[in-house]
């Protein structure tokens, strides 16, 4: 029998968490999910290429974005603005593929309302202190912005109990295999088949 609708995963959890890791490593496997590409005003980081890592945006444009509901949902986050396009996500889910959304925990909490059927995930650092050193091991922040991620990153720990699934980043192919389990045993639900 077949599903009409594509699922939609959400992966959130605090920044430095390896979100992006991890997402790249489930990539690397191949598996049948289409991964939406965000919107941000944040500049480009060295190596990242506009449409396949971000749509880069100057705050206007993703001012008339909000405004057009464009966005599926939107948050700032340290100073800059990111946000899921909406059409692809839809048009995908309409088209009976699943989505993988990797987004911060504002947003992730916006989708909640919007897409109660979707699949929340949130990705767990093993302590904060070894969230902190991922962070300073990127070295792409100054120290006032590692600051404001932590103190961002405490909050959002604490919005866990709003989501479906919780998955340790201890190694990341640890971490890639719960979430495969998780996406294989929302495709076994009885109600979803
Ligand atoms: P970064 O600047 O490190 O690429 O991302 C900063 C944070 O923004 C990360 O936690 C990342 O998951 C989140 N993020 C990326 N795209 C989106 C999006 O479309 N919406 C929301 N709400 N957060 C996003």
């Amino acid at each position: 029998m077949d599903r009409e609708r594509g699922i939609l995963f959400v992966l959130s959890g605090p920044s430095g968490v390896g979100k992006g890791t991890v997402c790249k490593a489930l990539r690397a496997q191949k598996l049948d999910i289409q991964y939406s590409v965000s919107a941000t005003t944040r500049n480009p980081r060295i190596g990242e290429v506009h449409g396949v890592d971000y749509f880069f945006k100057t705050k206007e444009e993703f001012q008339r974005m909000i405004e057009n509901n464009e966005l599926l949902e939107w948050a700032e986050y340290v100073g800059n603005y990111y946000g899921t396009p909406i059409e692809y996500v839809n048009q995908t889910l309409d088209e009976g593929r699943d989505v993988i959304l990797e987004i911060e925990v504002q947003g992730a909490l916006q989708v909640r309302n919007s897409f109660p059927e979707g699949v929340f995930i949130f990705l767990t650092p093993p302590s904060l202190e070894e969230l902190r050193s991922r962070i300073v091991g990127r070295g792409t922040e100054t120290e006032d912005l590692i600051n404001n991620r932590m103190t961002v990153a405490r909050e959002e720990i604490e919005m866990m109990q709003h989501y479906d699934y919780s998955v340790v980043n201890d190694e990341i192919s640890q971490a890639c295999s719960r979430i495969q389990s998780i996406i294989t045993s929302e495709h076994c639900k009885v109600d979803r088949v």
